[in-house]
């Protein structure tokens, strides 16, 4: 294959993947029937606070260097480079360099018949022990992760929907949200639900600075702290699911494991069917240990919640927490 096609493959993949956390972010609807022709889309909706990055991050691009001109208001100075010195704080034990791989991918699956666990990248194969990260578990169980890094809407229907069900979700919310609305950080927290670190801002990570990564990260632990007066676990997930392995080992040194998703839904923007559709987006992909990725900033996911929760039960499956997904050791 020539370094063109390779590169056109490459596009084409990305193209009809589905990029979760996707609070702005791309793309097509996954599985058979994803059409190549489909592109990135952009909607503000989901757009958390105003940062550069969502508005010039049409979608990834092969291309391995990250691009200083999406780099958000921080320093110029502060120049991507591999990082292969262990920090000061890590582990003594641990000397191996992490990874200066710095491929840009962005999270997708390929969806197979309803009760089919998905495939996943073939990525997901090279990630050692050192690159903790999940995405889908085993069993009878349901992993449903919501992504509020935009709007936070219809926060009572969504709790209300929870309790009634007795479901406990798992919650990736942006430091940034949780500064402006601690209430509602402090109601998902005293309802039992799991909360992880979704980063300060929502910047795609693979424009950032290693230094700009750990403050990403580093600024959500001091705001969940102040506002909860406790340590946030140690579950993370990546903006518009845009990783590469670098941050992978970047992430983990940092104590994280990184949770993907086995299902995710076109929901950054208005569904054509209203409820039904994430009824059904859900519905016809669930399979054990599924990973859901919802927004909370769609209104149809959060009047569909409640169904949602009681089909699931229904059929057979008990909502689990992401702490009892593990990685690879
Ligand atoms: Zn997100």
């Amino acid at each position: 294959m020539t370094k063109h096609t390779h590169k056109a493959a490459l596009l084409i993949v990305l193209s009809v993947s589905l990029v979760g956390c996707a609070d702005i972010s791309l793309t097509a609807p996954v599985g058979t029937e994803a059409s190549a022709t489909a592109s990135p889309v952009i909607s503000p909706k989901f757009s958390p606070t105003p940062s550069p990055t969502q508005t010039v991050k049409p979608s990834p691009t092969p291309t391995p260097t990250p691009q200083p001109t999406a780099v958000p208001s921080v320093s110029p100075t502060a120049s991507p480079k591999p990082s292969s010195t262990p920090k000061a704080t890590a582990d003594p034990a641990k000397t191996k360099p992490i990874s200066a791989d710095r491929t840009p991918y962005s999270w997708y699956y390929m969806k197979k018949k309803t009760g089919q666990v998905p495939d996943f990248p073939h990525e997901t194969k090279t990630f050692t022990s050192d690159q903790k990260a999940v995405w889908v578990g085993t069993g009878k169980k349901v992993y449903l992760t919501i992504d509020a890094g935009g709007p936070l809407i219809e926060v009572d229907l969504m709790l209300k929907s929870l309790k009634e069900n007795n479901v406990k979700a798992n919650f990736f919310i942006t430091g940034n949200n949780i500064k402006k609305n601690p209430e509602y950080l402090k109601r998902i927290v005293a309802d039992g639900h799991y909360v992880a670190n979704h980063t300060m801002t929502h910047t795609d990570f693979n424009d950032l600075t290693d230094d700009q990564i750990r403050k990403e990260i580093k600024d959500f632990e001091v705001v969940y702290k102040q506002i909860t007066g406790k340590d946030v676990g140690n579950y993370f997930r990546f903006p518009y699911g845009h990783y590469n392995p670098h941050n992978l080992s970047l992430v983990s040194e940092l104590g994280y494991t990184s949770v993907f998703w086995s299902t995710a839904m076109r929901d950054w923007e208005p569904r054509a069917n209203g409820a039904e559709d994430p009824y059904n987006d859900i519905m016809n992909n669930l399979h054990e240990g599924n990973v859901i990725l919802m927004h909370q900033g769609s209104i149809e996911n959060m009047q569909a919640l409640d169904r949602i929760c009681k089909e699931i039960k229904k059929r057979g499956y008990e909502f689990g927490l992401v702490t009892e997904l593990q990685p690879k050791k």
